[in-house]
């Protein structure tokens, strides 16, 4: 099944049970065993964030809302969602600057179902054009949403702060401007305010919130 990693140190107090793997395909993987929860779950992190945003700021936010938009083996936008809210899940996702986290909850008896359907975002996305467009609005809509939100302001007041060239100064959360094309941002002037990531304020709203 994998290379196991070793003993995971753990609390006197904790008594769920840890297994530390390596796949085949090089991924890290911590299982964690408890009988006494009444959900499974899994969360995949990617070492991408939007530090790694390069010319086309948002795109890793981008990235992180089109994942959810139809596989190759699931086709259907909503297969994801659907199959968790019918099985008691819960699923969301944040783009923070050096990873995204992908997580869902699903009643026990249905996590390898609702495994099998989150792996494959990692495995063969579909990235459609009527997705891609509707999702870049999506983007927009919520930097909009951000505008108004003293934690986001603040945090791209932050960012502003940093010295210039750096990758911290630029703009996280991505708009139909940053999206379409520099050219374009560039002329209608200005930078937006927003960020994505869910641990130091607002967070972000896909999953059951999603239109
Ligand atoms: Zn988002």
């Amino acid at each position: 099944m994998g290379k196991d990693l070793g003993r995971i140190e753990q609390s006197p107090a904790d008594d769920r049970t840890y297994r530390a793997l390596e796949l085949e395909n090089g991924l890290q993987v911590l299982l964690i065993h408890d009988p006494t929860t009444d959900k499974a779950s899994a969360a995949m992190s990617v070492g991408v964030g939007s530090l790694h945003d390069g010319d086309v700021e948002g795109l890793a936010h981008f990235c992180e809302h089109m994942l959810f938009l139809g596989t190759e083996k699931y086709p259907d936008e909503q297969a994801y969602s659907k199959y968790l809210n019918q099985n008691g899940g819960h699923s969301n996702a944040y783009t923070d600057m050096d990873h995204t986290c992908y997580f869902f909850s699903v009643l026990p008896g249905f996590l390898e179902g609702a495994l099998d359907r989150f792996a494959q975002f990692f495995i063969s996305p579909l990235f459609t054009d009527s997705a891609t467009a509707r999702e870049m609005q999506a983007v927009d809509s919520e930097n909009n949403k951000n505008l108004q939100n003293d934690a986001w302001r603040l945090h791209q007041i932050h960012c502003a702060s940093a010295k210039p060239g750096h990758p911290l100064g630029r703009f996280r959360c991505g708009s139909l401007k940053t999206l379409l094309g520099r050219s374009l941002a560039r002329r209608e002037g200005g930078r937006g305010g927003g960020r994505e990531g869910g641990r130091e304020g607002g967070g972000e709203e896909r999953g059951r919130k999603r239109p």
